[in-house]
């Protein structure tokens, strides 16, 4: 089997087996990654990848998974960037009685404007 030596940013050079990367490829942007999960220090790793480094990976028998960019960053946001204000006071709306009325109500309010 194919040895193929990547770097783990803690350890150094390591040496893996093909089913211990895995590649990763965005159908949306043709973007290539490999990730694995280092044999000495177990964290994980996560590398950008070229074209060419993915066919290597690919050819060596490293599995491919294909994924897309998630759905919402094609929403257009309408109003201001949520604050840690906004969050606190959400937060303290939730334990109040009532809650769901008035964050109902806020949304109606929103939506005639
Ligand atoms: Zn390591």
């Amino acid at each position: 089997m194919t040895t193929i030596r990547a770097n783990c940013p803690t350890c150094g050079d390591v040496q893996l087996k093909a089913n211990d990367l895995v590649v990763r490829i965005c159908s949306d942007d043709e973007s290539g990654s490999y990730a694995f999960r280092c044999p000495d220090c177990a964290h994980p790793v996560a590398k950008d990848a070229s074209r060419r480094i993915v066919d290597l990976l690919v050819g060596s028998g490293v599995r491919m998974q294909v994924w897309r960019l998630p759905a919402e960053l094609q929403e257009s946001h309408l109003g201001p960037t949520l604050t840690p204000d906004d969050l606190l006071d959400f937060h303290l709306l939730l334990q109040s009685d009532g809650w769901f009325e008035s964050v109902a109500e806020a949304v109606r309010k929103n939506i005639e404007r």
